[in-house]
């Protein structure tokens, strides 16, 4: 398991849930776990209150961690994590001058006395570490942090020993390394996370990371683990919208050069992927963050062959990247348990199982569908359309958006193996609930598109955006958006984007720029010139407020990229006048404006679907409302999940 941040450290209790988070991922049998990343002094922490581990008193908390990891029969490392400039307090540190332009605080440069000393901070968390019990530490070196800074022109132009050549810009690095081997001596496990593509002008080519590798294996690290891109690439490392395993060349470049075993990591959120790395000899080891808060079981699952069962990540970042980007703990969409190990009940099978009928097939539905089966209840799902899914469905046409299907995939196998009754293509009737004698109705009807009062809205150039999401032929090449929140952009993207950027690594490499062959530093070319737009896509909202504001942190950037490439334009502030022949008119403040558009596609929010539920009040049965049907506002799969989770499990 691979390093995340996970923000437990704001929370009560820290250490407990730490020591519950791991401890679930190693009863799971992954082989190692690295802890996210703890700093080893206070100019270092990724934020104020940030972890770090730099004093004596911390080893008791730390070994409620490393004790309950090696009870489920696991091994733990503490990464060790210098933020530098990306550090958000205002005493960060960097080896030169400049700030990143992902952090409002402009670093102080190190002289040369604090590097020495910042190396000796390293080995005195090193030692520490290990005298709490953990199996080792990594040393973090990539993603832009504080050792890649010194390693890349771009960050390091010192003149003392500590830059000036190449050789000078990889002291620091290896002196990190020598100084923490020395203080561990030969036993404990030394990883260091290398940079293995940095995607920034001014990085280091793929020759001169093959060479640095050579020079960490000979300081004593044990391990090379692989990370790729700064933080303030504007390459996507990780989202879904990059191919899975294309950072294999990147990963081979390092695993050539070293005799070391090397850990491949990023985009490998299947087995087959997994495998393919290890089969082929492109890696040694592969390492999964995200897929282990998805799913604490995978290497289990592997192992007694039921990879199918597997919870897959689906790179979303929704409830994990995006909530801490956003100050909040990191979970994850598909698994709600995640990081709340503590004050959500495992499951537990029901002393008296009831028959439950759920209506509605879409994540709110077959979340509580599933985790009531597995308690033992005696569940019927009914689902109107012929396939299982919702919204689902509709995010998973969307470019980008296919990791989708295995969210799918996996609730399909699960409410198959638990034995639910699926009655597919069949709307729930009212007499089918009150014959089935059900002890409990679940309403998970979903929502409805939000049709906005605008005159001509009847008009034949109007759709909606189910029937552009199911595949309603676009025939025309001039659209206008009416609603810009994420249903929008996905619309806006599904009308001009390109599925092959997000499945293959050619078109995704051309398509961002990336050398492949890193030659050039850091791995960056020119952005390959698009074609022409397929269409000429036009965004509106009525509020004034900037266009993807309420997209996710760490996805919503590179969405609008390539629609900005795309010339999508975007409009705010404007108020609906008419649909007709001639287009979509509208205002600016007091100014008219007409665009002449082929279509109009609504993408204008929801409201809850709630038709049965009056239905069955007045028959006197209390069904229960969950996910969109109970609140359409501000609902995406994250809280639909969560809510149906908690539900089933309370019951
Ligand atoms: P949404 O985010 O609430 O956006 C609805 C849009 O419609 C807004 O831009 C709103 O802007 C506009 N609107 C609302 N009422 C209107 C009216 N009466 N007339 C005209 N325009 C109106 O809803 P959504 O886009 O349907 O998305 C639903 C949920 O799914 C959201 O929670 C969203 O976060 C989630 N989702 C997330 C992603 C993702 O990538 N993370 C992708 C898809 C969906 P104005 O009021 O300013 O006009
Ligand atoms: Fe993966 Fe999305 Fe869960 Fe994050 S929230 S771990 S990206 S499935």
């Amino acid at each position: 398991m691979g390093a995340m941040h996970t923000r437990l450290e704001t929370l009560d209790r820290p250490y407990e849930r730490m020591a519950a988070f791991y401890s679930e991922r190693a009863a799971g049998e992954a082989g190692l776990i690295v802890s996210g990343g703890f700093a080893p002094s206070p100019e270092g922490v990724m934020e104020p209150g940030g972890p770090i581990f730099n004093s004596a008193k911390q080893i008791a908390d730390h070994r409620m961690v490393t004790r309950a990891v090696h009870e489920h029969g696991g091994r733990i490392v503490l990464q060790i994590l210098h933020a530098g400039q990306y550090a958000r307090v205002p005493s960060c540190v960097a080896p030169s001058a400049g700030m990143s332009r992902i952090n409002a605080f402009s670093p102080q440069v190190l002289d040369t006395v604090q590097v020495r000393s910042t190396i000796e901070d390293f080995a005195r968390t090193a030692e520490l570490a290990v005298g709490a019990g953990y199996d080792g530490v990594e040393i973090m070196g990539s993603e832009g942090y504080l050792i890649n800074e010194f390693t890349a022109e771009r960050t390091n132009r010192r003149v003392d020993e500590f830059g000036g050549s190449f050789e000078g810009r990889l002291l620091f690095p290896l002196e990190v390394i020598r100084a923490v081997r020395a203080r561990l001596g030969r036993a404990p496990l030394l990883i260091y996370r290398i940079s293995a593509i940095d995607l920034v002008e001014g990085g280091m080519t793929g020759d001169e990371i093959a060479t640095f590798a050579g020079w960490v294996e000979a300081a004593g690290a044990d391990l090379i683990s692989t990370g790729m891109g700064w933080h303030e690439a504007a390459i996507p490392t990780i989202a879904a919208t990059v191919p899975r395993g294309v950072w294999r060349d990147a990963v081979r470049n390092v695993k050539r050069a070293v005799g070391i075993p090397v850990v491949a990591s990023n985009r490998i959120n299947t087995p087959h992927d997994a495998e393919d790395f290890v089969a082929t000899g492109t890696a040694d080891l592969v390492s999964m963050a995200r897929p282990l808060l998805a799913d604490p079981e995978v290497a289990r699952k592997i192992r007694l062959g039921i990879s199918d069962e597997i919870n897959t990540c689906i790179a979303c970042n929704q409830a994990c990247l995006d909530a801490i980007f956003t100050r909040r703990t990191a979970s994850c969409m598909v698994n709600p348990r995640a990081g709340h190990e503590l004050e959500f009940p495992k499951i537990k099978l029901t002393h008296r199982a009831k028959r439950i009928a759920v209506v509605g097939g879409g994540p709110a539905g077959m979340a509580y569908a599933v985790n009531a089966a597995e308690r033992g209840h005696d569940v019927t799902l009914f689902e109107g359309e012929r396939q299982l899914g919702g919204q689902i469905n509709l995010a998973k046409s969307v470019p980008g958006k296919a990791e989708f299907a295995e969210m799918l995939r996996y609730f399909e196998v699960r409410l198959r193996k638990l034995g639910v009754i699926l009655h597919l293509g069949e709307f729930a009737t009212l007499t089918q609930l009150l014959e089935g004698r059900f002890d409990n109705i679940v309403l998970a009807t979903g929502v409805i598109p939000r049709i906005p009062a605008i005159r001509g809205i009847d008009h034949g150039k109007v759709l909606s955006y189910r029937d552009v999401l199911t595949g309603k032929e676009v025939a025309g090449q001039q659209v206008a958006i009416i609603g810009a929140g994420g249903i929008g952009f996905d619309v806006a993207e599904f009308l001009v984007g390109d599925p092959a950027q997000s499945l293959d690594a050619d078109s995704f490499f051309s398509y961002w720029g990336v050398d492949r062959t890193n030659r050039r530093k850091g791995g960056v070319s020119a952005a390959a010139i698009r074609k022409a737009s397929r269409r000429s896509v036009h965004m509106f909202q009525r509020s004034a407020e900037p266009f993807g504001q309420r997209l996710g942190k760490s996805t919503g950037w590179i969405l609008k990229t390539k629609l900005r490439r795309e010339n999508v334009t975007m409009t705010a502030g404007v108020t609906y006048d008419a649909i007709d022949d001639e287009g979509l008119h509208y205002r600016v403040g007091d100014e008219p404006h007409v665009l002449q558009v082929d279509h109009v596609v609504l993408c204008a929010g929801q409201e809850s679907n709630r038709g049965l539920y009056a239905e069955l009040l007045t028959h006197g049965l209390r069904p229960q409302l969950i996910g969109g049907a109970a609140a359409a506002g501000e609902l995406d799969a994250v809280r639909a999940i969560d809510e149906a989770t908690r539900m089933a499990l309370a019951m």
